[in-house]
């Protein structure tokens, strides 16, 4: 599943770089008897399998032996899981600052506790909502961090303007052409004044975020010209009636 990152867009391109290593391990590997099993059923009966704690801590095992040989790291054991803290920017940015990660990819109706408990350093989910296996959470993760790794996006300004970078929304954005069955792109962004687009992309991003995602402000502190440029889209858009 991971050959999809390894081969195209911005990881692959950081990966052949240098700029981050990428290693999949498989726990399977790991397995000592003839059927190489990595689950069993759930005890106390019922439906679905559970992934084994032999193989996973044998795999972890060998990973983090690896990596203290290779950079003398000691990396941190996440698992991806539904039950895990909400993946956020803030979640992404933190973990780019690490100097190793080991995500742990859950399948069937997970991992057997013990494993957690024993090895788990976080928990992370994407999301309320279950996927079946924890390998498309983890590239969800991978593909955040290695964004915020310097060199690896051709602008870091693209980086910084993301959506909740700084708390916020991105504004909207257009290319050519300009008029497109009579939907203009917005004469400020073809002024060529620089200091009027900067304030226009930051009200936009401000009124996106009051529209879309109020939560987002309630625990933010505007800055002096944010306030101004919020309050003033407000009412504006009052007396427009909207
Ligand atoms: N029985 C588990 C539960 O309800 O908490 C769900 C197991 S799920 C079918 C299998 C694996 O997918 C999990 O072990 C986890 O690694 C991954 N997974 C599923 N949903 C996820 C989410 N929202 N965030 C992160 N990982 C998830």
């Amino acid at each position: 599943m991971f050959t999809a990152l390894k081969q195209d867009g911005i990881v692959a391109r950081a990966l052949d770089k240098g700029l981050f290593d990428l290693e999949i391990t498989n726990p399977r590997d790991f397995t000592t008897d003839n059927y190489r099993r990595i689950d069993d059923k759930t005890f106390g009966g019922g439906a679905g399998m559970v992934m084994k704690i032999e193989p996973l801590e044998l795999a972890l095992t060998d990973l983090k032996k690896r990596l203290e040989q290779k950079n003398s790291v000691k990396p941190l054991v996440i698992y991806m899981s539904p039950q895990g803290k909400k993946v956020t920017q803030a979640v992404i940015n933190n973990l780019a600052t690490q100097d190793g990660v080991v995500i742990v990819c859950g399948r069937y109706e997970g991992v057997d506790e013990r494993f957690i408990e024993r090895n788990v350093d976080l928990e992370l989910s994407i999301g309320d909502f279950v996927v079946s296996g924890g390998e498309i959470p983890a590239m969800l993760v991978i593909d955040g961090v290695v964004r915020q790794i310097p060199g690896s996006m051709n602008s870091i300004e693209s980086v910084e303007h993301d959506s909740f970078m700084d708390g916020l929304l991105d504004c909207p954005h257009y290319t050519v052409p300009r008029d497109y069955h009579g939907f203009k792109v917005p004469d400020v962004l073809l002024s060529g004044n620089h200091e009027l687009i900067r304030q226009w992309r930051l009200q936009q991003g401000l009124w996106r975020t009051y529209l879309r995602r109020p939560d987002l402000l309630e625990n933010k502190q505007l800055t002096k010209e944010q306030s101004r440029l919020l309050n003033l889209m407000i009412s504006r858009n009052k007396i427009e009636g909207k």
